[in-house]
This record gives structure tokens, C-alpha cells and sequence, in this order.
């Protein structure tokens, strides 16, 4: 019986570019979903842009963008990457759709229904500057706990200690600068701690083979936590200004909160591709048989084994809850000697850029994946051992040493192949399937490979560059070739879900139609004729992995687990993107005079509201600067700081005054990038006029 599967990733947060953890799920996800294709199911591979909420929205202002422009720039840029890296989605779209409006309408309506919606008023920081309500990233103030100065709104990253943002002292919003003010609103709440959804979720985590144990007992243990610890209702609205969608039926104007809207996302991109494609997605859904599996990261388990099962099952008809959610762990590169000459992050689209094959990429996840909640290190020097030894030494190998022959000497045709190898090889694709099934991907490339040395051991010993000098070897050497060439295509099958282009570059080379699983119970018949061999992979450069570090760049999706709960909604939207600005020499750098200056004035600039005047001593001589700072701190906070001076740029005249230098502050790149403006101060000791390198 062919399975019924709708398989989604976790939708991408449409403010940026995808980075390597995006990547690393899709190929965990495209390798399950093509292995389960091979095996003649019935599969729907669906994606989204994940478009709403108020970080989109700052930064398309910051931009000068509406927020639809914004997420379409950043869709238009999506293609590139999954083509790139051959991921097969069914479809893609975007949580800024008709279909999406409709089905969170819809399900927010038949929850409301079933009693589990009510509103309740809160208070909550208002900007009174921006006209907006802030979430807890956009408030920063003193630690209640330590008085640690700079902490968000949530947790403290000196003493951990976690809070509500009105806790904070001396809180600003890092929008506007302003102190934040407390007002009231009516919200919407998803009444998660109703006995009804509990009772569900305890049978719904328990079901054998749904979740993985590691997911089952932390799911559990949220379930059943107690005191502060409680399952506590969502916050499922958001006032305006907010880029979402409506709360249907009431006249105030309300918005659906993103992490409601976001999943539904999975659902309208399955509906969107079904009326493209002529299918019903309501009967899909309703049929008993299909299977609705979520591959998602371990930062929004939270999120996908309590609210989402829960918000499907009390919607009811025609949504089913989910059968499976797959968790993986985070992507990381590893440190050490790594970190300095090469950086940490890897961008996957400087990888593409510089020609580098996606499917060493692909074959390397693959090889370290399974199926626990692990993380997966990226190790530069693994990575070449392993594929220029796996991929070009073991498998491509076997078909290089003998097509030759086969071609030269024989026209390219087969002889008749009978060897226990090729049993051996044959009697592996039950174990290597079942190892796909489960999504141990390491251990089924262990099991290809292991058979690749036997194949590898077979040629070695059958020496056909000799047999090819040896008068009356003729049979012997059509046999080991043939024999050779059947086990290629065998190791063919094995490896297509993980490398899709090469397996298809193969089935060119040996003259056959695309190879399903099931292709491994034949063998190539006697008579049948393959082509000429052409080189079929090259091997992965040292260069090239110096190339693809050489440049600055972030930890990706390795964001450290603080405190899990409270960061499970925030976290999948605080997606850095990469920097990559062209490479310098040291000489460059030994250009610029960084020197040590104490802020001993600090003054605001008449018509400029970006604007402070900074006079600075640089240990006797003074200069004044003109830094754009002002939304990020109080003057008196500045008075008596040390910062770090451009002390050789050139003066720039401007509308205030000649600015004489520049201070060095972090920032994202645009304001709605992050959480503000830091100043970079040396550590106390240093003397004003000393010089940074
Ligand atoms: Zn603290």
C-alpha cells in the first residue's frame, strides 16, 4: 500500500536570507521525502515563507519598504538557494496568502467555538514615541536582579535570572530611545491549560513512534509541570500597528499574533498546491491513510508538540492533527583552529557561488545525521576527508577502474553477472531502507560504504588493468567489469535520496531509466549497453574551503537554549545574517588609527535627532565627533565613558560642525535588525590616547 505523506520544514522567517541550520533541515527533510518517492509513495514536500510580525514590519520601515515588499524580495532570492542545494519542494509559499487569511480565520473561529478562546485585559509597555506596544526584545534596562545595565526585557544574560519587562530598571525601548509607559488592551488567549487539551496532549505525546523519546519527555514535562511551571495559556493577539492577519468578528481592529498564523502557513501552502494540481485537500486531510509529518529544529518543540496538535484537534474537521514531528539539533562549525583563521559560519550562498558541488554538502549532513535530538559539527578537514574518500574513492572509483574496459573491449555491453557480492549488495536494501525510514541517514551511508570496499576489494583482486594485457582473459575481464558496473548501479540506489544530480548523471552513463528502490531486487541483463564513462564528480579543494571561511561571518542557528519556554517563539525570528565583506590585508587594516578616547562632553545637536556632539580626550589633545547614538543612550551615560576613535579619517565637514573622526558602535544593519546601538568601550585601565590594534 503506497503511504499518503504531507511532509513540511519549519517555515523560514521571511527578513532574511537562509542560512546553513535553513539548509541543513531542508536536505535532513528532502532526503526522507525523495527516499520515500523512490518507494513509489504518495508525497506533498511543502514550504513557506513564514511573512508577519512586527519584526518584518520594523525593518521594512527601517527600509523604506512596505512589509509585502520586504518578504518579496526575500522570496525572490528563495529559488537560488533550494535549486542550488536540489532541494524538492512541491511548493512553496507564503503565510502572506489568501489561503493562509482563510484557514487562521478559520481555525481561530472554531476554537473560539469550542470554548477555548477568551480575552483578558493586560498591561504591557507602550512606546509613546514609535505608537506601539513592545514585545520583550525591544525593552532593555537594568537587571532587578544583579543591575547588570543593557538586559532585555525577558532574562538577564549576567545572572540568568528570568522576569517580566516591567521588572526592569530604568527600561528604554531600543526602538525610539523612549521610556516606555504602561497601557492596557484586550487580548486574545488560547486557553492551552484547559483539562481537555491536556487530556489530548497526553495521549497525543504517548503515541508509540510519534515523537522522538527525547522530544516525548520534554513535551511531557511541560505538560505536567506545575506551580510557575504550569502550563499557561497563549497570547494569541497583538494591537496594531502589526503586519498579520485580522481577528475576525469583533470591530476593534486585532491581529492574530505570528506563531498562530505561521503553521497554519504549513496547511495553506498544501491548500495552494492542491488546486494547483487538481487535488482535494480537504479529502487528503479526512482520509484516515495520510500522514502529516513536521521536520522542524529542537528551538520550536514547544511550540509544535503542544500548541499546534492542540490548536488542529479543537479546530476539528477538516484538519488533522500531526502524525509525526521530527526534531533535529543545531548546525554547528567547529572551533578551535577553525575560529581564527576561518571564522565559524558557513554561508550557503558563498558556497554556491564559489562552485562548490551541493552534494558534497548534502552527502556530509547526511553521513552525520540521525535520528536523536544531536547537534551536527561542521569540520572542514572531516568534510574533505570524507567525501573525497567516500564519494570520489569509494563510489565514483568503482565505475571509473572499469568502463574503460567495457567500452575499449567489449562496445559497452554486459556480459551475464552471477557473484555473491552482488547478493551480498543486493540482500542490503531492506536494511539500508528501513535505516532511511528512521532517518538514520549516518548508519545507511555506513552500510553503502562498507559495501562500496567490497566492491573496491573485488576489483583489486580481479586486477582487470591486467586481465585487459592477458591473451585468453577476455571472459574473465567482461565479467569483473560487468560484475564491477552492476554493483555501481546498486550503490546507485543506495545513495540517490542523498545524491540526487549524481545518481541522475549515473543513470545517463549507464543507460537506464530513473532508478526507484525497488530497482535494487534486478540486475543489468546480459546484452544491455552502458556509455562512455565521463568523469562523474571531482574532488572537494583544500581552496576552496579556505575560500568559503576567508570571510568574517556568525554562528548560525546555534543560538544557546536559555530558557527554553519563554524563547521558543522569539528564537526562530532572530535569524542573523551573515556578513561578508570582501577580505583585507593586514596592511589595510595597519591603515586605521584606532585610538582609546574618554567621552569627557556629550551634547544634543540642534535639528538633528540621531545626532550627539561628543567632545574626546585622547590623552591631552581633544577632538569632536558627531555620532548617531542618541536613540541609544542617555547623555549622562556617555560622560566619562571610554570609546574607541577613527583618529585618521578624514574630517567631514557637516551641517552642525566638522566632525573629526569617528567612535566604533555595533549595530544591526538597520534599526529594526536588532536590539540597538552598542558602544564599543575598552576594559577598564586602558588610558585615553592609547592605540588600538
Ligand atoms: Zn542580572
Amino acid at each position: 500500500m503506497p503511504r499518503k505523506l504531507f511532509v513540511t520544514t519549519a517555515l523560514p522567517y521571511a527578513n532574511g536570507s537562509f542560512h546553513i541550520g535553513h539548509i541543513m533541515e531542508y536536505i535532513q527533510a528532502d532526503i526522507w521525502v525523495r527516499f520515500q518517492r523512490m518507494q513509489g509513495h504518495e508525497v506533498h514536500f511543502m514550504g513557506a515563507d513564514d511573512a508577519h510580525g512586527a519584526p518584518i514590519m520594523l525593518k521594512a520601515e527601517a527600509e523604506g519598504l512596505a512589509p509585502r515588499e520586504l518578504v518579496a524580495r526575500i522570496a525572490a532570492e528563495r529559488p537560488k538557494y533550494l535549486q542550488g542545494f536540489h532541494i524538492s519542494f512541491d511548493n512553496w509559499h507564503t503565510t502572506d496568502s489568501p489561503e493562509n487569511v482563510a484557514l487562521s480565520q478559520d481555525i481561530y473561529r472554531k476554537l473560539k467555538a469550542a470554548g477555548l478562546v477568551y480575552t483578558k485585559r493586560i498591561e504591557q509597555f507602550y512606546d509613546p514615541v514609535k505608537g506601539m506596544f513592545l514585545a520583550d526584545r525591544y525593552i532593555k534596562g537594568e537587571c532587578p536582579n544583579c543591575g547588570a545595565k543593557d538586559q532585555y526585557g525577558d532574562a538577564c544574560e549576567n545572572c540568568s535570572s528570568v522576569y517580566s519587562a516591567t521588572e526592569l530598571k530604568n527600561p528604554r525601548s531600543t526602538l525610539s530611545g523612549a521610556a516606555p509607559v504602561l497601557k492596557s488592551s484586550e487580548h486574545h488567549f488560547f486557553k492551552l491549560s484547559d483539562a481537555k487539551c491536556q487530556s489530548f496532549l497526553r495521549i497525543w505525546i504517548d503515541t508509540p513512534g510519534r515523537l522522538q523519546p527525547q522530544v516525548a519527555n520534554k513535551a511531557k514535562e511541560w505538560l505536567e509541570g506545575t506551580g510557575d511551571k504550569a502550563l499557561s495559556d497563549w497570547d494569541i493577539s497583538r494591537d496594531p500597528p502589526y503586519f498579520g492577519i485580522r481577528i475576525p468578528d469583533i470591530a476593534e481592529e486585532k491581529y492574530l499574533y505570528v506563531w498562530l498564523d505561521a503553521p497554519i502557513g504549513y496547511l495553506a501552502s498544501f491548500k495552494n498546491y492542491c488546486a494547483k494540481r487538481g487535488l482535494g485537500f480537504e479529502a487528503f486531510l479526512a482520509d484516515p491513510a495520510a500522514e502529516q509529518i513536521h521536520f522542524i529544529g529542537k528551538d520550536i518543540i514547544y511550540f509544535h508538540t503542544l500548541f499546534w496538535p492542540a490548536m488542529l484537534r479543537f479546530a476539528g474537521a477538516p484538519y488533522k492533527v500531526p502524525d509525526h514531528v521530527y526534531v533535529h539539533g543545531f548546525i554547528t562549525v567547529s572551533g578551535d583552529k577553525m575560529s581564527k583563521s576561518r571564522g565559524t559560519g558557513i554561508s550557503p550562498l558563498r558556497y554556491l557561488e564559489l562552485g562548490m558541488n551541493p552534494e558534497w554538502l548534502r552527502y556530509y549532513i547526511a553521513a552525520k545525521l540521525n535520528a536523536h535530538v544531536e547537534d551536527l559539527d561542521f569540520n572542514p578537514d572531516d568534510f574533505l576527508a570524507r567525501v573525497n574518500s567516500d564519494l570520489i574513492g569509494k563510489y565514483v572509483n568503482i565505475a571509473s577502474r572499469c568502463a574503460v574496459f567495457l567500452g575499449r573491449k567489449f562496445d559497452g555491453v554486459l556480459a551475464a553477472t552471477e557473484h555473491r557480492l552482488l547478493a551480498e549488495a543486493q540482500a542490503k536494501s531492506n536494511t539500508v531502507a528501513e535505516l532511511y525510514e528512521q532517518r538514520e541517514f549516518g548508519k545507511a551511508l555506513r552500510e553503502v560504504m562498507a559495501l562500496a570496499d567490497l566492491a573496491n576489494q573485488f576489483v583489486d583482486e580481479q586486477k582487470p588493468w591486467e586481465l585487459s594485457k592477458q591473451a585468453g582473459a577476455e571472459r574473465g575481464l567482461h565479467e569483473v567489469c560487468s560484475v564491477a558496473i552492476n554493483l555501481f548501479r546498486l550503490l546507485t540506489v543506495y545513495l540517490k535520496p542523498v545524491l540526487p544530480k549524481l545518481a541522475e548523471d549515473a543513470e545517463r552513463f549507464l543507460g537506464i531509466a530513473p532508478l526507484q528502490w525497488a530497482d535494487s531486487a534486478q540486475l543489468l541483463p546480459s546484452g544491455h549497453r552502458i556509455h562512455e564513462y565521463r568523469h562523474l564528480l571531482t574532488r572537494v579543494e583544500e581552496q576552496q574551503l579556505d575560500r568559503l571561511f576567508d570571510t568574517a561571518s556568525v554562528p548560525q542557528a546555534s543560538a544557546p537554549q536559555r530558557h527554553a519556554e519563554k524563547q521558543q517563539h522569539a528564537s526562530q525570528h532572530a535569524a542573523k545574517e551573515q556578513l561578508v565583506t570582501p577580505e583585507i590585508t593586514i596592511e589595510d587594516f595597519a591603515k586605521l588609527d584606532l585610538r582609546v578616547a574618554k567621552i569627557v562632553h556629550a551634547e544634543t545637536v540642534e535639528g538633528a535627532d540621531k545626532l550627539v556632539k561628543l567632545t574626546l580626550d585622547l590623552g591631552g589633545p581633544t577632538r569632536t565627533v558627531f555620532a548617531g547614538i542618541k536613540s541609544a543612550y542617555a547623555l549622562q551615560a556617555l560622560e566619562g565613558k571610554l570609546a574607541v576613535l577613527v583618529a585618521n579619517l578624514a574630517p567631514r565637514k557637516m551641517k552642525f560642525g566638522l566632525s573629526e573622526g569617528m567612535i566604533l558602535a555595533a549595530s544591526g544593519e538597520s534599526p529594526g535588525d536588532g536590539p540597538g546601538i552598542f558602544l564599543i568601550s575598552p576594559d577598564a585601565g586602558a588610558q585615553p590616547g592609547m592605540r588600538v590594534k
